[in-house]
């Protein structure tokens, strides 16, 4: 499956396997360093690679892809608006992804202000001036869509990286 060509996405969630069973001792925990290492080095490949651009569609492409996979499987569809978001905000903290929370949610426009404060992949990077948790507006899109639907754009407007010190996400219907 990641060797052949294909013009498809492929990724389900039983390709992630049985951790407990793989890792008795280790569990499913691991380093925030660690996954940052991967997150950062294989985007610093993709813009050498190809460019800026495309890295970020990689990565924001994927995180949506992500958040469909981790929607379907880890939260509940038919929760209503606020109870879905509370079993997101607890699921995202119960695995050390950040602390999320809504700061205006317009439910007939489909339009939301989030925030994500600890954010796992930029609380505590050094300050660019450049909204970098491209991978986060994706997997937002991603979770968004499957559980309405709808299609949506996510755009992160203050980043940890940007001296904001929290994530903040703008979320609007396509
Ligand atoms: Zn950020």
């Amino acid at each position: 499956m990641f060797k052949e060509k294909r013009d498809e996405l492929l990724f389900c969630w039983n390709d992630l396997g049985n951790i407990q069973e793989g890792r008795p001792n280790l569990g499913d925990s691991m380093s925030v360093i660690f996954y940052r290492l991967m997150q950062y080095s294989l985007r610093d490949v993709l813009i050498k690679r190809f460019d800026p651009e495309i890295a970020e569609e990689i990565y924001y492409e994927s995180g949506k892809k992500a958040g469909k996979e981790f929607c379907k499987n880890m939260l509940n569809k038919e929760l209503d608006f606020n109870g879905f978001v509370a079993d997101l905000q607890k699921k995202l903290k119960d695995h050390y992804v950040g602390i999320l929370k809504v700061e205006k949610a317009d439910l007939e426009k489909l339009e939301m202000q989030l925030t994500v404060a600890e954010d796992l992949d930029c609380s505590g990077l050094p300050i660019s001036e450049e909204t970098i948790c491209t991978y986060d507006e994706g997997f937002i899109a991603g979770i968004l869509e499957e559980y309405t639907g709808a299609a949506f754009n996510v755009k992160e407007t203050d980043c940890w990286a940007t001296g904001a010190r929290i994530c903040r996400f703008k979320v609007t219907k396509k």
